[in-house]
Parts: structure tokens; C-alpha cells; sequence
């Protein structure tokens, strides 16, 4: 236990101290099972009680209508970029807004499908700011508009939805899923990997209505088609049992300690407001990269003047037991990940750094 850090990966990243306890203390027998989740059938009552209440929980924290199928799958968020043309494009084409590294790489993966159109891109700003009404305009008849929203890797959030009229969107939520409640019906599709905000790798959340579930084409194989993942209750073949049983943990700890996504969402953004404040009081030490009302509230991207003082940073940080702290590779500097299950001493710790930091390297 003295050993943890405070870690700020983007992913896979921090769980919560009483979730790692509670699978620690249930590790060996899973109660009721007579053995662990890691050694337990997927077709045992026990472990439908696991993936039960893993969705009953998400739809309470959600409120997800009745008129949505929630699938825990396999393949990542990756898979799903390549997933949703194929499902349903249906012959149409979709329209994306690219804000950032992760709905270019979606985007990438879309246009093996069919037809796809970019109708914003921020690339020329490098991503530091999504659009405004009035900068794009969505075709009526595309079979899905796809947004990001939060870029993980640019730190860009939505703060409110794009008015995109009555064409079902397409949400892709890794990152920052679970930090706020969202209304579900604003969505055809909303997803996230776990690894960042819901638990650990090897399962993805997928909510969707079920219109557009329908619209599976029947030739596809079965683990890329949702009405048969769907029919099939995620267990069309062996689920990530304990990717699942740790989800459930997850959204125990946000609905019985948290006390739900309102309450996570006020936590959230004064931790955030800790490490902004001290980025925009630093007198130009550190710059963030994302314009003010776009920020990220899980992810903090900025930067230092030179590489050599980033190094230095990096590693004093990392004798204060801050650790991973590194900028993605494609943007440089530093990148403080600040997800639900990052306490709010982390953040504070971390803002104390860098304000010492600064005063002594100014
Ligand atoms: C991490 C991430 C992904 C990729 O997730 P994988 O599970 O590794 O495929 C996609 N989108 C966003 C926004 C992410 O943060």
C-alpha cells in the first residue's frame, strides 16, 4: 500500500481504492459462487447476478429508457469505430466531427465501410477547441452523426450537445463517461471502453436504441452484429467475466459512495478547476492546449516552456509519488488524467507541485 502513486494515466487508469479492496476481499470466493469470478461459468446464476446488476446499475446512474439495449463487448472502443458503419450505414453515409486524435482514427476506420463526410475538423488549431453552432451543418439524410466527447489525447470536451436535428448521434464516451449525468435519449449510440473511466480493459460499454439495433445487416458475423450481441444478453460467447464483475464494482462505488453522477460531476469539476487555476495563474510556466471553454475535466494537457524543463518536471513529479504524467507522444509536454477515481488529494498534491515547481524553475 505504501507503494501506490498517484497516478495520472489516461488509461488504463485509476480505479478506486474501495473497488480494488472489495475485489481483493472477494477475489478468492466470489460469495454465494463457492469460488472466485475468475474461475466461475458466464452461464452460472452467479455470474448473470454480476452482469445483471452491472446493467441494472448503469441504467439507474444513466436513467436509461426502456427503449435502449445496454451490450458489454469485446474489441475495445477501436472496435466500435469499425462496428457502428457496418451495422448501420445501411447503404447511407455518416457525418463525423473530427476534434481530435481519437474521432480521426474513428473516422479512419468508418471510411472502410462506406461513404463518410467530415463536416468539421479542427486539425488547423490542433485540436484545441470543438465547433460552435453555425460552423457545420449535418446532411438530414445521414444514417448517424458521430461525435467524441472528450478527446483524451487534446483534453477538448463537450460542454453541451450539437444541434444535429433528427439524425440519431454517435457517441463515443471512453474517456469521460460516468463523469456527469448525460441524457441517454439524446443518443442512438453511446459508448465507451472501460480502461479509462468505468473500470479496466477488456470490456466496452455499447448503449443503443433499439432502431437502430435493427438495422444489423443479417450477413454479418455474430460478434460484430448487435442484434444478435444484443439478443444474445452479451454472452453470444464468453464474456470479459471480470472486466464486467469489475464495471459492477464501479458503478456500485458511483451510485452507494459517490452518491451518483451529479455528485461526481461537482467533484469533478472542482478538481479540474484546481490544476486550471494554477496553469492560467502561472504567468505563462505552463500553458494548457485547449481554449478555456472547451476544457477537458478529465484530461489537463500543457506544457512547459522547453523539453528540458518538461524532463525535469516529469521527474521531480515522480519522486513525489505523481506519476505518468507524460503528454501523448503526438502533442508533447505533460498531460494530468484526473478521472473519477482520482481523489481530490491527488489533484491537490499535484497543484502544489507545480506551483513549487514553477517558483523555483521561473
Ligand atoms: C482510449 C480511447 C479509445 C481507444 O480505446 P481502446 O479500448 O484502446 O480501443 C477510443 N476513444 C477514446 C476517446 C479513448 O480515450
Amino acid at each position: 500500500m505504501q507503494d501506490r502513486v498517484y497516478n495520472f494515466s489516461a488509461g488504463p487508469a485509476v480505479l478506486p481504492l474501495p473497488v480494488l479492496k472489495k475485489a481483493q476481499e472477494e477475489l478468492l470466493c466470489l460469495p454465494g459462487a463457492g469460488c472466485s469470478v475468475l474461475e466461475v461459468s458466464h452461464r452460472s446464476k452467479q455470474f448473470e447476478a454480476v452482469i445483471g446488476t452491472a446493467e441494472s446499475n448503469l441504467r439507474k446512474l444513466f436513467n436509461v429508457p426502456e427503449n435502449y439495449r445496454v451490450m458489454f463487448l469485446q474489441g475495445g472502443a477501436l472496435l466500435q469505430f469499425a462496428m457502428i458503419p457496418m451495422n448501420i450505414l445501411g447503404g447511407q453515409s455518416a457525418d463525423y466531427f473530427v476534434t481530435g486524435t481519437w474521432s480521426k482514427t474513428a473516422l479512419g476506420e468508418a471510411k472502410t465501410q462506406g461513404s463518410i463526410n467530415t463536416i468539421w475538423d479542427g486539425s488547423e488549431t490542433k485540436f484545441n477547441r470543438n465547433p460552435k453552432t453555425g460552423e457545420f451543418s449535418v446532411h438530414p439524410g445521414a444514417a448517424y452523426c458521430y461525435m467524441t466527447s472528450n478527446e483524451t489525447i487534446q483534453g477538448v470536451q463537450w460542454q453541451s450537445l450539437p444541434e444535429i436535428g433528427n439524425v440519431p448521434l454517435v457517441c463515443d464516451a471512453s474517456s469521460d463517461i460516468f463523469c456527469k449525468p448525460v441524457d441517454i435519449s439524446k443518443f442512438g449510440v453511446y459508448f465507451a471502453c472501460a480502461q479509462k473511466n468505468a473500470g479496466p480493459a477488456g470490456v466496452t460499454v455499447v448503449i443503443m436504441r433499439d432502431d437502430l439495433v435493427e438495422k444489423s445487416p443479417a450477413n454479418l458475423p455474430k460478434m460484430l452484429n448487435y442484434k444478435m450481441l444484443a439478443e444474445g444478453k452479451s454472452m453470444v460467447n464468453t464474456p470479459p467475466c471480470f472486466a464486467v464483475y469489475m464495471l459492477k464494482l464501479v458503478t456500485e462505488w458511483l451510485l452507494d459512495d459517490v452518491g451518483g453522477l451529479d455528485k461526481m460531476y461537482e467533484r469533478n469539476v472542482e478538481k479540474a478547476q484546481l490544476l486550471y487555476d494554477a496553469i492560467d495563474h502561472s504567468g505563462g510556466f505552463y500553458r494548457g492546449h485547449a481554449v478555456k471553454e472547451d476544457r477537458s475535466i478529465m484530461n489537463v494537457p500543457f506544457v512547459l516552456s522547453n523539453d528540458d524543463l518538461t524532463k525535469k518536471f516529469l521527474e521531480e513529479a515522480k519522486s513525489h509519488k505523481l506519476t505518468q504524467l507524460s503528454g501523448h507522444r503526438s502533442v508533447g509536454g505533460c498531460r494530468a488524467s484526473i478521472y473519477n477515481a482520482m481523489p481530490r488529494d491527488g489533484v491537490l498534491a499535484l497543484r502544489d507541485f507545480m506551483l513549487d515547481f514553477a517558483k523555483h524553475n521561473g
